[in-house]
Parts: structure tokens; C-alpha cells; sequence
């Protein structure tokens, strides 16, 4: 057996209104070629290039985020390469003095810290388009100069699993920071995996390789998988591993060589004499603090202590912003509503009771609905407002309407908005008092069953559950179930 060691190296794209050094505009979704591009991003001679502040801002944001250090004084740097997607021939970057280094991110659930080496800042290059069959390639550059933000981890990560954690809790954190969308499938999350193999009584690292071109969470945790097989087939026979990078072929879902050491590129870099220096001033560290949300394991703490939800729960919530947005709106609607009827007597356990009831809704009723529709939830588009769901809530709660007629109101709620009285009394679903009415149909529902009332009456207890069941159904859901049991336990007696 070998001990499995990864380092990963993550490029993403900040979200930012223009790109790094010029002012045309960020965006990944422009689907015409060449249209945000200028002088600066195509390098034509002559130009100046600007710093752009507020990817500045994302990166230090990040780093004050993942536990960084913040360099006072830093720098840009170019990296010589041609390609043709990058026009200057080199790219504007950081080696030396990286914005950020030496911070951690610590795993849910795994209790793994894994330590961030360095986040720096730098830009994107074009884009090439290989038409099929044809003997050209076309360049995009509207991605050219695009802000990106590099980040390195130390090689703490173990496994595959280990690996897929750290990812999705990275791109969650750059969701809530608002940094960039960080969606992989767009590019916007550049993941590059290093894995390498060791005997487990060996100190010092084995050779890595390094892994490009994964474009989702299941291709990097199928790439580390599949190096972890094949590297141990080459040690296994005794052989030794080339350090190199590979490829990912998704659909084969196999890694092929690209280029080894002896081709790696040699990139002088030397600082970029067109820009200043970067100098962070106190305040303006202390004002980007300020900007920080609560980040998800905060969220993750706060709601286990608020709301005692089940852990999928939990997981939606902090998963969708969004989502846990409303349902808290929700439940401070239903707090408020408590009070009001209640005043100083409630009990804490009632309120969680009604928080439970909230999210059961939200996370399976609604869910469900979301599913069939093929939507993710946005409040803006969302019918229900969380007053008329706390109300909604109340009326299960205070037995206003049982668990069936609640079904009916909710979907139609979900259907047209609406406030959940008004819908009520439009379709007559109000519960019936009139235990006259209750014991008609019990008498009937009996009369029809003879057989459950005389096992009943022999001490079967399950057949008071089917007389109630069958009761219900007879008032469509309109009867209190406990008034249904007791009128039934009366004639029965
Ligand atoms: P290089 O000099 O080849 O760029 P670095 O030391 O800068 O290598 O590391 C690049 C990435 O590879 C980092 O994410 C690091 O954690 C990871 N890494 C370094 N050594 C190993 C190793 N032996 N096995 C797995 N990952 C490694
Ligand atoms: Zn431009
Ligand atoms: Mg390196």
C-alpha cells in the first residue's frame, strides 16, 4: 500500500465589471468572438496597462478569508511564453511577492486542515477554437486579460474524497465572498491536481504528477482515482514515475501524458516595469475585512446550534444562500407571530417545533416542486412570501387545517401566491367543527367495516388507525384526526 499525497493548483476567474488592466468589459458569458478587446488585452505596441482595484480587492477579500497573510508590499511580474492565445508574449503575473500566502482551509466533517501556500494575482489569456475538420484554429480574445486569481495548497490533501471536500468548500466560500461565480463546467474554477505515491514508511514525497484540463468536481476526483491505480501499477512492477504533466480525457476518463520535465518551460520572469508596485494600506485591509460575510462554516455552526436541522438540511442551506436566506426570513416571521398570540409564555421547544415543520416544507415539498420545474430557488421569482408561509405554518400548527389539506393549500401557494387563508375559504377547505357531520361518517365508515370494529373491540389497536384514515378520507381531510379518534372510540365503546 502507498500513501497518497495531493497539492492542488486552482485558477479562477474574479468576477469583476472590467478586466485586469483595462477597462473593457468581464464577461464570460459574451458569446460573440473579439468583442470586449482593446489595445491593452490584444498588446498592441505602446500600450499602458492599469491596475484593476477591485480584482485587487477579490484577491485580498480571499485571502483574509482563507486565513492569509496579506503582503504589505507586493508586485507583478511577467512570464515569458508564446502561445497563441496570449498576444504580449507574456503574462502578466506574481512569483515573488504573491498577494496572499500561508493561510489554511479547514475541511467539514473530514477535521483536515489544509494549508494554502500562496493566491495571487494575474490574467487570463484568449481562447482557441479548433474548428472541426479544418486545417486553422481561430482565436477568442475576449477572455484576454481577464482577471484571474492563482492559488496553491501545500500537498496536505490525502485523497480523492479529501480532494473533492476541499474543492467544493473553496468554491462555496468564493460564492459567499461574491468573488466569482466559480462555476467549473465555465471555466471559471481551474482545478490542476498533483498527486503522488509513497511507501507508507517513506519520510520524503514521492514524484508527482500534475493533472490539467478537469473541468468538474467528478473529473478531479476520477483523474486523482485513476493516478492513484496507475502509479501504483508503475511501482508496483518496480518501475519508476515520470514527473509530468497529464492530460484528463473525459469521456475515457484516463489521463494521458502532455509533456514531461526536460520540456518544461523556463519563464524569466522579471518584475513588470509598466506597473507600480502594489502598496496595502491599513485601511484599506481593515474596510475589505469589514466586507466579509459569514462564511459557510460559520453558517454551518450557527445553524446546528439555532436550528437543530438533520444534516441534509443543514447541507441545502449553506449549499444555497439563497434558500437559507428565506428560510430564515420564515422563521422570523414565525418568532414573531409566537409572540404575538403567545407573548412571554412561549417555549423555546414550541418554536423549534414550528422551525422544523418550516424546513420540512422548504426542504421537501418545495424541493420537490423546484425539481419538476428544473429551477434552483430565487427569491425574486419565488410566489410565497414568508409571511404568508409563516401563516401558512400557524394554521398546521393551531390545527386550523390537517397535514392533507396543508398539501393542497401549499401547491397551490407554490402555483400562484397567495395568502393561505384567502385560498382556504375560496376552495372551502376549512376544517369541519360540526361533530355532527364527524359522526355521520363514522357511522358510516363503520357500518362499511364491520370486520375493523369488532378486531378493535377484541383490542386491536391498528384498526382505530385504519377507522380514522378511513373517516378522514370521507371529510377530505377537513376533520381534526384527534376529533375523528374520539368520536370513533365513543361509538365503538
Ligand atoms: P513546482 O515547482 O513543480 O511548481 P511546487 O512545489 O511549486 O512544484 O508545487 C506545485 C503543486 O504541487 C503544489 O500544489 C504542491 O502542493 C504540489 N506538490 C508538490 N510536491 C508534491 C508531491 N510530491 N506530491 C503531490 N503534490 C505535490
Ligand atoms: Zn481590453
Ligand atoms: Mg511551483
Amino acid at each position: 500500500m502507498y500513501k497518497v499525497t495531493v497539492g492542488l493548483e486552482i485558477h479562477i476567474e474574479l468576477n469583476t465589471k472590467s478586466k485586469m488592466f483595462c477597462s473593457c468589459l468581464n464577461d464570460s458569458d459574451e458569446k460573440e468572438p473579439n468583442k470586449n478587446v482593446c489595445p491593452i488585452c490584444l498588446a498592441h505596441p505602446g500600450v499602458l496597462p492599469v491596475i484593476n482595484k477591485e480584482a485587487v480587492e477579490r484577491v485580498v477579500k480571499t485571502g483574509l478569508a482563507l486565513n492569509c497573510s496579506i503582503a504589505k508590499h507586493s508586485f507583478f511580474e511577467r512570464k515569458n511564453y508564446f502561445y497563441p492565445d496570449l498576444p504580449k508574449g507574456y503574462q502578466i503575473s506574481q512569483y515573488q511577492a504573491p498577494l496572499c500566502q500561508n493561510g489554511y482551509l479547514d475541511l467539514p466533517g473530514l477535521g483536515k486542515r489544509i494549508r494554502i501556500e500562496r493566491i495571487h494575482l494575474e490574467e487570463d489569456t484568449g481562447s482557441l477554437h479548433h474548428p472541426e475538420k479544418a486545417a486553422y484554429s481561430l482565436v477568442d480574445f475576449n477572455r484576454s486579460g481577464v482577471p484571474l486569481m492563482e492559488l496553491v495548497t501545500e500537498p496536505d490533501i490525502a485523497s480523492a474524497q479529501e480532494t473533492r471536500e476541499f474543492v467544493k468548500e473553496l468554491q462555496l466560500i468564493l460564492r459567499y465572498l461574491g468573488v466569482s461565480d466559480a462555476n467549473m463546467e465555465k471555466g471559471e474554477m481551474r482545478v490542476e491536481v498533483n498527486v503522488s505515491l509513497r511507501p507508507e514508511e517513506q519520510k520524503e514525497f514521492g514524484t508527482k504528477v500534475e493533472v490539467k484540463n478537469l473541468n468538474s468536481i467528478k473529473s478531479v476526483e476520477k483523474s486523482i482515482e485513476f493516478e492513484i491505480a496507475r502509479q501504483t501499477a508503475v511501482l508496483e512492477k518496480g518501475e519508476k514515475i515520470i514527473q509530468e504533466t497529464r492530460g484528463w480525457h473525459d469521456t475515457k476518463e484516463i489521463t494521458f501524458s502532455q509533456r514531461s520535465k526536460e520540456q518544461a518551460h523556463d519563464y524569466r520572469y522579471f518584475p513588470e516595469p509598466d506597473l507600480p508596485p502594489l502598496d496595502i494600506q491599513d485601511d484599506f485591509l481593515q474596510e475589505i475585512q469589514t466586507e466579509i460575510v459569514e462564511l459557510p462554516h460559520q453558517k454551518r455552526n450557527r445553524f446546528a446550534k439555532e436550528y437543530h436541522l438533520s444534516e441534509r438540511e443543514n447541507e441545502l442551506y449553506i449549499n444555497q444562500r439563497g434558500l437559507s436566506d428565506y428560510f430564515e426570513k420564515v422563521v422570523s416571521e414565525l418568532r414573531q407571530w409566537m409572540s404575538e398570540k403567545y407573548g412571554a409564555s412561549i417555549k423555546e421547544e414550541e418554536h423549534q417545533k414550528l422551525i422544523k415543520l418550516a424546513s420540512n416544507y422548504i426542504a421537501t415539498d418545495l424541493q420537490a416542486l423546484l425539481k419538476e420545474k428544473g429551477v434552483e430557488f430565487a427569491e425574486e421569482k419565488f410566489l410565497v412570501t414568508p409571511e404568508n408561509f409563516a401563516e401558512f405554518l400557524s394554521l398546521i400548527y393551531t390545527g386550523e387545517i390537517s397535514s392533507k389539506i396543508a398539501k393542497m393549500v401549499i401547491l397551490e401557494m407554490f402555483e400562484k401566491g397567495g395568502d393561505p387563508s384567502q385560498i382556504i375559504e375560496d376552495n372551502g377547505w376549512q376544517m369541519v367543527s360540526d361533530t355532527d357531520e364527524i359522526e355521520k361518517a363514522a357511522q358510516e365508515v363503520i357500518a362499511a367495516n364491520p370486520k375493523a370494529m369488532t378486531d378493535y373491540q377484541a383490542g386491536k389497536q391498528a384498526s382505530l388507525q385504519f377507522l380514522i384514515g378511513q373517516v378522514m378520507a370521507k371529510m377530505k381531510g377537513r376533520a381534526k384526526p384527534e376529533t375523528v379518534s374520539d368520536i370513533l372510540k365513543r361509538i365503538l365503546i
